[in-house]
């Protein structure tokens, strides 16, 4: 897999189709990942990650290539998640360059927290401003498969509480083959949920609906007022149309997964499973970027339901700013 940095004539062609009359003049872009080599271990990335120094600065001069027009007005950045990584330090560098950065893109971040890291320092940094919440991921949870990990083994209740003192983000990626259909995930989501009510759950990738069929199990959280759902990487409409259909449209929030949305591919519901194809792998020809397939689908979702200009910038801006706006000290 290779991280484009620049587009083919059919990118453009689809690029327009995706963006023209649709794209707000300003979007806020809910997931965004940061990194920096030294606090990865060795062999935990793919080749086209490995040794890749991702900032605020290097993502948005990266966007400016799927969003142009100077349209990206704020960023909620967390670092990539992978295993055996020193998490309290990639963290304090995250908070360095939010904090150092210039320009006309506002950034904030998510910690990374394992289940059984200290809570203290991520306490303290959500206390002072320097994280809005956090990205804990299944990775974290044990060593071996996670896939089927359930929600409190990477997801554990003090992460819950600190969200809710703060009206922090908690930026849960399901796992578990049925994901937000999944008995288990769904019992914990409306127990932890109803229970700290101040916690603003962003369920990533339409309840990682990567297949769509999955997204229907949102249902049984509508009554929840703080589950919300990103639209990161999902390259069908018909897992975003299904969470504005049930959360409806102001629950719905625009993110673009950098560096993943700079990917050749796409991920695609496969029976009761999901396939991610990459050009480098796969014989279809044509293929183009991830965040340019996420966003047709998205304006396809959008067409759909006949959603008026003030939904359409409610998810790419007004939506992310009313959770972001949940954050005190
Ligand atoms: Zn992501």
């Amino acid at each position: 897999m290779i991280i484009e940095t620049e587009l083919n004539a059919g990118d453009r062609l689809l690029l327009a189709e995706a963006t023209e009359g649709f794209l707000p003049a300003e979007i806020v872009d809910i997931h965004v990942h940061v990194m920096e080599p030294s606090s990865y271990a060795p062999a935990t990335l793919g080749p086209h990650l490995n040794q890749r120094t991702i900032t605020p600065e290097s993502y948005r001069e990266a966007m400016e290539m799927i969003l142009p027009g100077g349209r990206l007005k704020e960023a909620l950045y967390f670092p990539f998640p992978a295993r055996d990584h020193d998490r309290t330090a990639i963290n304090r560098w995250m908070y360095g360059r939010i904090a150092g950065q210039g320009g006309p893109v506002r950034g904030r971040g998510l910690a990374i927290a394992g289940p059984r890291d200290d809570p203290g320092p991520i306490a303290e940094a959500m206390a002072d401003g320097r994280c809005v919440g956090l990205k804990p991921y299944h990775l974290y949870a044990k060593a071996g498969d996670t896939s089927q990990a359930a929600l409190e083994e990477f997801a554990p209740e003090w992460m819950w509480r600190m969200c809710d003192r703060h009206g922090a983000i908690l930026m849960l990626h399901l796992v578990r083959t049925e994901a937000v259909s999944d008995a288990g995930n769904r019992e914990a989501l409306l127990r932890l949920g109803a229970k700290y009510p101040h916690c603003q759950v962003v369920l990533a990738h339409v309840a990682r609906a990567f297949n769509h069929r999955t997204a229907r199990g949102l249902q049984a959280l509508a009554g929840l007022p703080n589950m919300w759902v990103d639209t990161s990487a999902i390259a069908e409409s018909e897992g975003i149309r299904t969470a504005i259909e049930i959360l409806g449209p102001g629950r719905v929030i625009y993110g673009s997964d950098y560096p993943i949305s700079h990917l050749r591919g796409r991920c695609v519901t496969v029976g009761n499973q999901f396939l991610w194809l990459y050009a480098e792998e796969s014989k279809a020809p044509g293929m183009t970027l991830v965040g340019i397939e996420s966003l047709l689908a998205l304006r396809g979702a959008c067409r759909q339901l006949n959603l008026g200009r003030a939904e359409i910038e409610g998810i790419f801006r007004g939506n992310a700013q009313r959770i972001l706006a949940e954050y005190r000290r």
